[in-house]
């Protein structure tokens, strides 16, 4: 299967010391939005969106206080309808969006494929767009799905993969992309994993931000871990899918590749790599 790593959207918040683990406390930090082009047997998917068209017309619409504190760069090139222009596609073979949750830094492409299903964990969808579990207060932005996108629904259970639970995205046409829930960050978040040849890829999504999480002596840059902490809504849930994270790292990581949304490390590593 044909994939390309994207970010599509950096963000440059202050004391890149205690958010990137480097540097100087007085340069700014980078973090991405790493999203995936995957060419599937159904048509063009992408694991997360990140920032969309709209979003950079009217950024405040993100919110005040966020655009403050992530100081996102909103460029539209970033965005994942323009880097899948410039890689040759059209936006309407985009077929697929698979998102890990509906947070503002990885819903934000969704209406620019108005055309495209939309995959989400059912409990993320009962939160973020139907209030049937209340969300915390300010959590979503109901305006990056007011066209009423197509959704498909995951629950628990699943096949096994590597121990954990997966449900195949796409059914049977593409055994090859799993829904894999990580709740913790949100109640409703997935991480998607997807055979590339030989290899699997994980995007864990936001079930951990920092590389050093994984290591075998954890670590974590202080404002980061912090600002992990404050977005978490079931902190017990996602310490726990670290941890096996963790596990899978150390027992499996020769046959799984996994990362992180925003980690440029992360980004990096796989971008060089050629997983
Ligand atoms: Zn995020």
């Amino acid at each position: 299967m044909q994939i390309h790593h994207l970010n599509t959207g950096t963000m440059c918040p202050i004391g890149k010391h205690l958010v990137n683990g480097t540097g100087s406390l007085f340069q700014r930090a980078r973090m991405v939005c790493h999203c995936l082009l995957v060419a599937t047997n159904d048509g063009i998917a992408l694991v997360d969106t990140g920032t969309g068209l709209d979003d950079i017309a009217n950024p405040l619409r993100m919110g005040r206080k966020w655009v403050r504190q992530t100081t996102p760069r909103l460029d539209p090139a970033e965005t994942a309808v323009q880097q899948v222009k410039a890689l040759g596609y059209s936006p309407n073979d985009v077929r697929h969006l698979l998102l890990t949750h509906l947070d503002r830094d990885h819903a934000g492409g969704i209406p620019d494929f108005p055309k495209a299903k939309v995959h989400v964990h059912r409990k993320e969808y009962e939160m973020a767009v139907t209030h049937q579990i209340a969300p915390p207060k300010g959590r979503y932005i109901p305006e990056q799905w007011k066209h009423g996108p197509d959704w498909a629904f995951y629950g628990e259970g699943g096949e096994d993969w590597f121990g954990f639970k997966g449900v195949r995205a796409l059914g049977d046409r593409e055994p090859d992309i799993l829904m894999i829930p990580l709740p913790g960050h949100t109640l409703g978040h997935c991480g998607i994993a997807v055979r590339a040849n030989d290899k699997w890829l994980l995007h864990a999504g936001d079930s951990y931000f920092f590389h050093g999480q994984l290591q075998k002596k954890p670590r974590m840059p202080l404002v980061l871990g912090l600002f992990q902490r404050r977005a978490d809504m079931d902190r017990a849930a996602r310490t726990q899918n670290q941890e096996r994270l963790r596990a899978l790292k150390a027992t499996h990581g020769h046959a799984v590749t996994i990362f992180n949304s925003h980690d440029p490390v992360d980004y990096e590593n796989c971008r060089c790599g050629g997983h």
